[in-house]
C-alpha cells in the first residue's frame, strides 16, 4: 500500500511485460481522499491525479495548483455537456468521451477556449446497461466521428465489469485500439493494473492502492 509500493509495482509489471521503463502513466485516482492523504502524495513528488467528478476536482485542484506546478489532472468519470466547458479548463486528460453530442461539444469548447485536454474514447466492453460507453461494434465509428471534428483523441478506456476476468476486456479494448491506431490505453486498477500493463495499458488508474480506502462522507 502507498505510492511507493505502487510505483516499485508498476515498474515491476514493465519490466515483466518487457514494456520500457516509465511507459506506463500511474494514475493517482485521489476522488472522496481527504485533502492531507492527497498533499502527503503530492509531497512525495507524485504529479499525475484523477477524480471521476467535475465538481469535486473543481473544489480542491485549484488550490493545489497554487501550491504545486506541474500537476497533470485526469477526469476518469462520466461527462455531463452542461459540465463540459469547465471540464476542458481544468482537466488535462478526459478519459470519458462516449457519445457524439458530447464529442461535438467539446470540439465547439475546444475552440472557444483555444485548448483541448488530450482525449480518451471509453468502450463498454461488457456491454453493461448501468456502465457508460460506446459498445465495442461502435467504437470504430465513433473513433472516425471524433477524428473528423479534429479532437485529440489519444486511446481507448474501459472499467471491465467486477465479476469477469479483467484481462478479456484489456484484450479486447488493445484490439480496438490497434485496428485504430490508437497508441493510449486507460485500463487497470488497483486490483488489476499489473494485468493491465501486461496487456498494454499507457496509463493505470489507481485509487485505494495509493492512498487507503476511500472514506465516504
Ligand atoms: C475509482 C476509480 C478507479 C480507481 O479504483 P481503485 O479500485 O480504488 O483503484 C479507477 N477508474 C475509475 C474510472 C474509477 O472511478
Amino acid at each position: 500500500m502507498g505510492l511507493d509500493d505502487i510505483t516499485t509495482k508498476l515498474a515491476k509489471a514493465e519490466v515483466d511485460a518487457g514494456r520500457a521503463a516509465g511507459s506506463v502513466t500511474l494514475i493517482a485516482v485521489s476522488k472522496v481522499q481527504p485533502n492531507d492523504r492527497v498533499r502527503h502524495v503530492l509531497e512525495q513528488g507524485h504529479r499525475c491525479f484523477g477524480e471521476n467528478k467535475v465538481q469535486e476536482a473543481a473544489g480542491k485542484w485549484p488550490g493545489f495548483r497554487e501550491d504545486f506546478a506541474d500537476i497533470d489532472l485526469h477526469l476518469i468519470g462520466p461527462l455531463q455537456t452542461n459540465k463540459a466547458r469547465q471540464a476542458v479548463t481544468l482537466f488535462d486528460a478526459i478519459h470519458s468521451v462516449d457519445r457524439p453530442k458530447l464529442a461535438r461539444t467539446l470540439a465547439r469548447l475546444a475552440q472557444e477556449e483555444g485548448r483541448c485536454p488530450d482525449l480518451f474514447i471509453q468502450v463498454n466492453t461488457g456491454e453493461e446497461d448501468q456502465k457508460a460507453g460506446v459498445l465495442p461494434a461502435q467504437a470504430d465509428d465513433f473513433v472516425r466521428e471524433c477524428r473528423e471534428l479534429d479532437l485529440p483523441v489519444k486511446g481507448l478506456m474501459c472499467i471491465p465489469p467486477i465479476d469477469e476476468e479483467p484481462a478479456l476486456h484489456f484484450a479486447l479494448l488493445a484490439k480496438i485500439a490497434a485496428r485504430n491506431g490508437l497508441e493510449g490505453l486507460s485500463m487497470g486498477m488497483s486490483a488489476d493494473f499489473e494485468r493491465a500493463v501486461a496487456l498494454g495499458a499507457t496509463h493505470v488508474r489507481v485509487g485505494s492502492a495509493i492512498f487507503g480506502e476511500r472514506v465516504k462522507g
